[in-house]
């Protein structure tokens, strides 16, 4: 068994190169994924940033919505910054008509929430997990975390919201770790990759 894991990123809109490098340098082997056989061949996979809506029409567009929502269930380990925090909300809220998540996290999300304060903005955030300096988190039209259920485990919080969560095998952050050049949150990912290989070999 090769002790690299390989990383998926779901590449219909938004950020993905970004999250590929950022991956590449945590020590995984990164790829962008579209279709369901794509999807059935990674260990984790990472939800880019973008917008939220795209991608859910786009998913449902392209078949991969159900295999995805099939696979997350199953335990895969997924990580979404942003858009892709959203799109692993079991709940959010002020969604557009029509708009999907794929779940996974036991959260209530607000869209835009950080947005309709100030468009983008930086700042130091203390990530539970994450050693040393506090992370530099960039947001941008950031969602925020209402509130988790009993399974979810707040990592951050910013200005009295809650800005990263875990639950299980599933990593959601409203920030973007990948432009920042500081790949330690992926670092935390391709660790929960690596153990969960571990322990389902
Ligand atoms: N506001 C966007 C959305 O609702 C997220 C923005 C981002 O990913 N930077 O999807």
């Amino acid at each position: 068994m090769s002790t690299t894991p390989v990383i998926g990123v779901l590449a219909l809109q938004g950020d993905v190169r970004e999250h590929l490098v950022a991956l590449a340098v945590a020590d995984a082997v990164a790829r962008p994924v579209r279709r369901p056989e794509e999807l059935a061949e990674v260990d984790g996979l990472v939800v880019p940033g973008g917008e939220s809506t795209t991608i859910s029409k786009l998913a449902v567009l392209f078949g991969v919505m159900e295999p995805l929502r099939a696979r997350v269930r199953a335990g895969l380990p997924v990580y979404g910054t942003c858009a892709g925090m959203i799109m692993l909300a079991d709940k959010i809220l002020d969604p557009r008509s029509g708009q999907e998540t794929i779940g996974g996290i036991d959260m209530i999300v607000r869209r835009n929430a950080f947005g309709r304060q100030n468009e983008s903005f930086e700042a130091k955030v203390d990530v539970l997990g994450i050693e040393g300096d506090a992370v530099e988190g960039l947001f941008i039209r950031a969602p925020w975390v209402e509130s988790v259920g009993a399974g979810a485990e707040v990592l951050a919080e910013h200005d009295g919201h809650i800005v990263a969560v875990r639950q299980g095998t599933a990593l959601a952050t409203s920030f973007h770790p990948e432009l920042t050049g500081d790949h330690r949150v992926h670092g935390l990912f391709v660790d929960m990759v690596r153990e969960n290989r571990t322990a389902a070999h």
